[in-house]
């Protein structure tokens, strides 16, 4: 289309070539689930920032809660003191924990910090070393996290050696089997179970292995749940070895997968659990929980770091706790979610889009549309049908775009993900599955 604005030619002379946009402009305003550009362009939001502001743009209530931290206290460094709201925001979140077990807090500030805290607990705790992480994960961009990262080269590309110590497992993820995508979930847990107790065996022994980490909904691997089976048999493992379980809940927690955390679905109690994104709606706040037990492990001093907590974010969280509860928001999840799933799964049932579409799923508000590709992976790719467009998912991504509503895209794969507001209304979501369907039809044709 047009050549970019000035604001953005600046930024692209300016900011590092390492840094992509999906949408090349400046967005100056963000209110509830739309966002308003530098030209007058008013857009729909299924990204949220990557799935952050969950509450919608500058929720008023949030956004008043920060603004009145800030003329109380806004920066307690963590090894000094405590400031109220990081002892507050611990109250408010213990109720909400998938298991009581999970009572000792760390605040951090961005979710590959709280993954290098997990990673640094699980080693001091068990004095093991190995860690053990899931193909397609996506944990961070910092040396550790990067590490435990298998989604895309692109992260660790040129900079290797990474953290040692790290093992790979398969997803359940019928990709990683060379399966089609009817393959039923038992069977790909059990074959990621087989090979679990074979990494065990032939890679990294029990007692060399601190932790287990997984996402309980691959994300930028693809949105795909972890059957509930898989995690029940990761735990009998883990408990079997005293292995400990990392669950990253970074992405699909805090209600965007349609309860609290995703782990509830499992029934699963991690030993260590991640959490960021929707925590502050957009204050920049991370958490690492884990057992007393376990943390009493760790010397005095050992944890820490500056802006740790941060007491404008903390307070922002803790109002994001009660507009969750006051407001319904998981209710709304649930509902939305079913129409979502409807509408998308319209799209696989039209004779003209079906040959295109190999898979749409997810859970609450995390869902995804996986189409087929004429490139694959690789020359054993069995799911190329030539006559798919290339790029498909980008060039529906960019054509959403043009039809005012922003969306990404995910994984090596064709996929598309969902991930608008989880108190978006009923018309603004019928209003994004409409630009969807129009801009498949238009890119497929
Ligand atoms: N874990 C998961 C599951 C994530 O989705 C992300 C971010 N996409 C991270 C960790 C890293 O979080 P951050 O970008 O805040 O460092």
């Amino acid at each position: 289309s047009s050549s970019p604005s000035p604001s953005v030619q600046f930024g692209e002379k300016y900011v590092t070539a390492g840094l992509s946009r999906s949408l090349n402009a400046v967005v100056e305003k963000g209110e509830g689930s739309y966002l308003f550009v530098e030209d007058g362009r008013k857009m729909l939001d299924f990204t949220c920032g990557i799935g952050v502001t969950n509450l919608g743009h500058c929720h008023p209530r949030i956004s008043a809660a920060a603004a009145k931290q800030c003329m109380e206290v806004v920066h307690m460094q963590c090894s000094i003191a405590f400031h109220p709201p990081y002892l507050k925001l611990i109250e408010k979140v213990l109720p909400l924990m998938p298991d009581p077990s999970l009572n000792s807090f760390f605040w951090w500030n961005s979710g590959s910090e709280a993954i290098e805290a997990a990673i640094k607990i699980a080693r001091t705790a068990t004095g093991r070393q190995n860690i053990i992480s899931m193909q397609g994960a996506y944990h961070g961009r910092t040396f550790g996290a990067m590490a435990v990262t298998k989604s895309k080269t692109v992260y660790s590309e040129g900079v290797h050696p990474l953290m040692p110590g790290v093992y790979t497992l398969p997803y359940p993820y019928w990709h990683h089997f060379g399966l089609p995508p009817s393959t039923p979930s038992s069977q790909l847990s059990s074959l990621c179970l087989a090979q679990l107790d074979l990494l065990l065996k032939q890679q990294t022994a029990p007692r060399d292995t601190a932790a287990i980490l997984i996402e309980t909904v691959l994300g930028e691997g693809g949105y795909i749940p972890a059957p509930p089976e898989f995690l029940r048999g990761l735990r009998e493992v883990c408990d079997k070895h005293g292995i400990l379980l990392i669950i990253d809940e970074v992405q699909c927690g805090y209600g965007r997968a349609g309860k609290q955390f995703a782990i509830e679905y499992s029934g699963v109690r991690p030993d260590i659990m991640t959490i960021a994104k929707g925590l502050a709606n957009g204050f920049p706040l991370s958490g690492v929980i884990s057992r007393k037990e376990i943390t009493d492990k760790l010397k005095a001093g050992s944890m820490g770091g500056t802006y740790a907590g941060n007491a404008v974010a903390c307070a922002a969280a803790c109002e994001v706790v009660d507009v969750m509860r006051e407001e319904k928001v998981l209710e709304n999840v649930n509902e939305r979610s079913q129409e979502l799933f409807t509408a998308l799964n319209a799209l696989r049932n039209n004779p003209k889009l079906a040959p295109c579409i190999l898979d749409v799923r997810g859970q609450g508000l995390m869902v995804a549309v996986e189409f087929a590709s004429p490139v694959g992976t690789g020359a054993h790719d069995p799911f190329v049908n030539p006559s798919v467009p290339k790029s498909l998912a980008s060039r529906i991504a960019k054509r959403c775009q043009e039809k005012g509503m922003l969306i990404l895209t995910t994984s090596v794969y064709e996929v598309i993900r969902f991930i608008p507001p989880l108190n978006i209304t009923k018309e603004d979501l019928a209003k994004g599955c409409q630009i969807f369907k129009k801009a498949v039809e238009e890119v497929v044709r």
